[in-house]
């Protein structure tokens, strides 16, 4: 691993980047890490050098050693020509997405999108005069339909957030591409190992970092990969609105990373054993989990995605809010919060309602997201299943 911003030394399997990936051991005295490097001033010698600008760093604030060193290794992950830490995974949605955007152009979203994002989009976006529309995130090609000539970006996120829709990279990337349209795509869900979109189109991907890549629950980032055409806007957009990512954080994403694949792989199993169990289930009317044949965009999760992650939905037939309480109320060892990507499994109530316009959800029965830890799986099993029970029980 020779190039500082590339962390690139040729094609390496992912498991490798990932444990030699941006560490220069002979640049830290021989310790195998990357320290952290806390820091806003650096240093020059001489009115050459000030004059120069040429030291590989000027200003804290633009990075340091220890965040070079994340975005050396999602960048290999990613396949990007470069990646840049920014403090959280809302802030790689919103940089991203302004260094697509100025007054009078259009914006299209898809219906799935991370709620945040799209409060930022109607919250902030529109007041600097961008047009916000969202699609159906199984609308494919028929994104062209869409586009309109001032339409310079698309934010799509596989699957979608609580909902899991799975959506057509190819297609998107081809209908934003003839219009002039960056595709931005948010990979949290599979991290690069099971899916990676700029191979398949995309000119830029975020993570939250936080989730995945973190891996601990105990740091907020995010990261913004592209292609070296989208590079430049996302870097400048970065640096007028000054957004740092601390040399703390940076090492909690990189200390998370070492772990990734064998993380992944663990939730990959358990979130697939704990979704066909509940399938199984009498109360549970919809799995939606794109790894299950059931699923229905499992053809195109097979056809683009090399895995499966930690996190899925499902739907308990109708009863009284009463009855959710009953089932989250008393569990053992799922515990209710936001966020996920740690080692401890989460079970979260959602609504949907209010975040869907185009394609609205059937909020019939009660919807909960699930991410499964690395508790032992037959202990998870008997929390849900007393849950169940006291969800049978107050129905
Ligand atoms: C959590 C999440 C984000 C935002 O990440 P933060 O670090 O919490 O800001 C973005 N996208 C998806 C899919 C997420 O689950």
């Amino acid at each position: 691993m020779t190039d500082h911003e590339t962390g690139t030394n040729g094609p390496s399997s992912v498991e490798t980047i990932l444990t030699h990936g941006g560490r220069f051991p002979e640049d830290q005295f021989g310790f195998v890490n990357t320290p952290v490097y806390r820091g806003s001033t650096v240093l020059f010698k001489t009115l050459a050098d000030l004059d120069a600008q040429s030291q590989r760093f000027l200003y804290g604030r633009a990075g340091n050693p220890t965040t070079e060193s994340v975005e050396a290794v999602v960048s290999e992950l990613e396949g990007a020509y470069r990646t840049k830490l920014v403090p959280s995974g809302l802030a790689a949605i919103t940089i991203a997405l302004m260094s697509c955007l100025k007054a009078g152009d259009d914006v299209l979203i898809t219906d799935s999108a991370y709620e945040p994002g799209r409060k930022f989009a109607n919250g902030f976006l529109e007041r600097m005069g961008v047009s916000v529309r969202f699609y159906d995130p199984r609308i494919g090609a028929g994104l062209s339909d869409l586009m309109q000539p001032n339409t310079r970006a698309v934010l799509a996120e596989s699957p979608g957030s609580l909902t899991f829709e799975v959506q057509d990279i190819p297609a998107l990337a081809a209908a934003a591409r003839a219009n002039d349209a960056r595709l931005i795509v948010d990979n949290s869900w599979a991290s690069p190992l099971y899916h990676r979109p700029l191979a398949l189109g995309a000119d830029i991907v975020v993570h939250a970092a936080t989730k995945m890549f973190v891996g601990h629950s105990d740091a907020f980032a995010g990261t913004i990969s592209t292609t070296e055409e989208a590079w430049a806007d996302v870097e400048r957009i970065r640096t007028l609105l000054g957004f740092f990512t601390s040399g703390d954080d940076a090492y909690l994403v990189s200390r998370g990373l070492k772990t990734l694949a064998i993380r992944m792989k663990e939730h990959q199993e358990r979130a697939l054993e704990i979704a066909r169990w509940l399938e199984a289930q009498e109360l549970v009317t919809q799995v939606l989990h794109p790894a299950l044949p059931s699923h229905p965009d499992h053809d195109l999760w097979q056809r683009d995605f090399t895995g499966s992650g930690s996190l899925f939905s499902f739907v308990l037939a109708p009863a009284p809010r009463s009855a959710v309480a009953a089932l989250v109320d008393h569990l053992q060892l799922f515990t209710m919060g936001y966020s996920w990507g740690g080692y401890e499994s989460l079970l979260l109530p959602v609504a949907i309602k209010t975040a869907r316009t185009v394609r609205p959800w059937d909020d019939a029965g009660h919807l909960f997201r699930v991410h499964i830890g690395f508790e032992g799986v037959d202990d998870l099993k008997a929390d849900l299943a007393a849950g169940l029970e006291r969800y049978q029980l107050a129905r």
